[in-house]
């Protein structure tokens, strides 16, 4: 059995852990960590407490993934519901699909009973009206709903440094592995944008067969990249999890403009070995990981790679801090 989660999972991790040594399959551990950090408003970029889009709203994304039986589930852009990853879990348990977002998987949302709340918290809603005041011209002001965003959207900020969706990866006493992702996205970003934490392939991915990948940081990047899916592939063709993150770092060094900024990806292979690199990260970027031999889980820093970057780097929303 092997735990490996963010910074993130800081409040889950204990859970999913006490969860796996009783004999929980892998996917109810994971869901069951996560919706600690989703409930946790301190948490800036997941669930309650997340960061807002450009109009003010919150708009969450998750997934999850069952490496046995590649079933997916995952819904992005939601508004109002407080645990998107066991809304995730239930589009993969309950429909022919493996992917809504909007208003049909708010939609399904309502049909399944999920909990509703107020995602916007007082810090995150004090930060937004700053950057409004300071930034958004008095002309749109007035009628911010319907005002062109285009600009505004390049002040897509990075949610405050270090600070990331929360993604999970595990397995289990049964040897099936799993991976589920939630997260709050960018901060001020354009309404509707997906990050990659619910793009099956890009921010997260498991097969029991080899292992799982997931990550955190600019979507953008691992989106075409394909990262999550790259690293397992890689494992697949007889790479260590090393060698495997390593050359999907290496993916990345061919991305040419667009948002090129942080991401760190997480992996754990069939046999309990792990790797998680901090791209463009610092030396305090570090991860969380628990064996049943530990009493419990422990942070480990993460492995810091820069790749060139010559496009401008985007703010940090602690610049906007209420
Ligand atoms: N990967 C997430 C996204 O692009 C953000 C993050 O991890 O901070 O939405």
């Amino acid at each position: 059995m092997i735990i490996v989660c963010n910074n993130e999972g800081t409040k889950g991790i204990p859970v999913t852990a006490r969860m796996l040594s009783e004999g929980a399959r892998g996917l109810d551990a994971i869901e069951a960590g996560i919706r600690v950090v989703e409930d946790d408003p301190d948490v800036r970029t997941v669930g309650t407490g997340g960061w807002p889009n450009l109009l003010g709203a919150v708009e969450l994304d998750a997934s999850v993934m069952c490496g046995s039986t590649l079933r997916t589930g995952a819904v992005g852009a939601l508004k109002g519901f407080t645990h998107p990853v066991s809304i995730a879990r239930q589009v993969m348990a309950r429909l022919p699909h493996e992917f809504l977002v909007g208003e049909g998987a708010a939609r399904f949302a309502r049909e399944i009973g999920a909990e509703t709340g107020d995602l916007l918290r007082p810090h995150s809603r004090e930060s937004w009206q700053k950057w409004f005041d300071a930034r958004v011209k008095a002309e749109h002001q007035k009628s911010w709903a319907d005002a062109p965003l285009i600009d505004y959207c390049q002040e897509a900020v990075d949610p405050e440094i270090g600070k990331d969706t929360t993604v999970f990866l595990c397995m289990d006493s049964h040897h099936d592995i799993s991976s589920a992702t939630s997260t709050s996205g960018w901060g001020w970003k354009y309404p509707g944008r997906l990050g990659d934490s619910p793009v099956i392939g890009a921010g997260s991915y498991a097969d029991t067969r080899y292992g799982a990948c997931a990550c955190t940081g600019a979507g953008e990047m691992t989106i075409r990249a394909g990262t999550a899916r790259a690293v397992v592939l890689y494992m697949k063709m007889g790479m260590s999890v090393q060698q495997a993150v390593e050359e999907a770092v290496n993916d990345m060094r061919a991305l040419k403009g667009g948002l090129i900024s942080r991401v760190t990806i997480h992996a754990i292979d069939n046999r309990g070995n792990h790797h998680v690199v901090a791209v463009n990260g610092t030396p305090e970027n570090y991860y969380w990981f628990w064996v049943p031999a530990m009493a419990r889980p422990e942070t480990r820093p993460a492995t810091v790679i820069q790749i060139s970057d010559d496009t401008p780097k985007p703010r940090s929303v602690d610049s906007f801090k209420a």
